[in-house]
């Protein structure tokens, strides 16, 4: 190769083989695309999801490496790892729905699902009907020939309803419909869905997995080879894929949301107590209180509640503007799961489209307030609040 001109030279790269030791974390594979000896290996690999690595929008090894951390701590057979959340459950839908089809999804369901189903039913000619996430004989009546697949969400937003998970999940597998759950709130060390009777468990990764509010990116887990293989298949060519830095700074989150989620919930139980003790609130949801209506189900299902609820401010819409005017510490910003407190007017802001109406369908008032509480110490974060509270 030494003849070889400096031109080629700088284009093929020399690449040390690593040998007698190995890195202790996994590294960002930054390469799209992987190099075979074997044309007959090549082509194998390209037919499968378990053979060698092909191509960047299959997977990736430290893609890969986020799939297997995933699947483990869900209790599932394999993963798929998406550019977003919202990557992964179209996957999911799209790949497991067709035209004819009927769904039935919860009546609490984050934003973006939502507007995809209804997608799904203004384009797609698929139909959906809604039902309560806790409500298993509701989801058989609703259940039709053409039913197909069980959409839940186990703990929802803003109000923080939880699923009867193993209710409604024992409804779809005794009626041979798929069960999908998003399971982005709860995260596997407060759930793990598939323990429960789902079928496919969906993450925006984006939130607590990731945790440091730094990446976008979304999973989908199977509990069983049959489903996994059929949405890999659609995967593929749909190129939803993650992205190998994405999936690096996930698999670095992951590390630490053990510590981070009793941190999360810690902290949501000393402010959701407080709160509700406080003058100017006329409600707290966070599923940890008796006075919520999923408490007793929460209770049997979740070791803890999450760091994520909301509160309903006794002044309205004016006390609700005026509360995310004073706030100081906590940030104003959509999304959650991070280490830093965020908090939401949503009928000012992510709710602002809808009626009302449709407002108090979703539990939503003018002066309520979400809030995704982070790691700080608690004590600044009431001290944030309650000078917001009486500003
Ligand atoms: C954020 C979120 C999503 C969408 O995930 P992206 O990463 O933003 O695409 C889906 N479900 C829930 C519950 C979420 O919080």
């Amino acid at each position: 190769m030494s003849e070889l001109h400096p031109e080629t030279r700088a284009v093929h790269l020399p690449q040390p083989p690593i040998e007698g030791s190995r890195p202790i974390t996994m590294p960002i594979y930054q390469t799209s695309g992987f190099v075979f000896d074997d044309p007959e290996v090549m082509a194998d690999a390209m037919g499968r999801p378990d053979g060698p690595f092909v191509y960047g929008r299959y997977t990736n090894p430290t893609v890969r490496s986020l799939e297997l951390a995933v699947s483990g701590l869900e209790g599932g057979v394999a993963a798929l790892a998406t550019g977003s959340g919202m990557g992964a459950i179209n996957t999911v839908l799209l790949g497991l729905l067709k035209p004819g089809d009927h769904l039935i999804a919860q009546k609490a369901l984050y934003g973006g699902t939502a507007a995809m189903i209804n997608e799904l039913v203004g384009r797609f000619g698929i139909e959906v009907s809604y039902v309560p996430e806790d409500d298993p004989e509701a989801l058989r009546a609703a259940v039709r020939p053409e039913t197909r697949l069980v959409y839940l969400e186990t703990i929802a937003n803003p109000i923080a309803q939880v699923a009867d998970l193993p209710g409604m999940c024992a409804v779809a597998r005794e009626l041979g419909l798929v069960s999908v759950v998003d399971n982005t709130f709860a995260t596997p060390m407060l759930c793990r869905p598939l323990e429960h009777g789902a079928d496919v468990v969906v993450h925006s990764t984006t939130k607590y997995l990731s945790g440091h509010t730094d990446v976008v990116g979304g999973i989908a887990v199977f509990a069983a080879d049959e489903l996994y293989k059929k949405a890999w298949h659609f995967a593929i060519e749909l190129g939803a894929s993650a992205d190998p830095f994405a999936a690096w700074l996930t698999l670095r989150g992951i590390q630490t949301l053990a510590l981070r989620m009793e941190r999360h919930c810690a902290n949501a139980r000393l402010l959701a107590t407080r709160l509700a003790e406080h003058p100017a609130v006329a409600a707290v949801h966070w599923p940890g209180l008796p006075s919520h209506p999923s408490y007793e189900l929460a209770a049997k299902l979740l070791p803890d509640f999450g760091g994520v609820f909301s509160f309903d401010l006794v002044g309205g819409r004016a006390a609700g503007e005026k509360f995310m005017s004073s706030i100081r510490l906590a940030l104003l910003a959509p999304s959650l799961g991070g280490v830093e407190t965020l908090v939401l007017h949503p009928a000012s802001t992510s709710h602002r489209a809808l009626s009302a109406e449709e407002m108090a369908r979703h539990g939503i008032g003018e002066g309520t307030v979400r809030i995704a509480v982070g790691i700080e110490h608690p004590e600044d974060l009431w001290a944030d609040i309650s000078q917001a509270l009486t500003e």
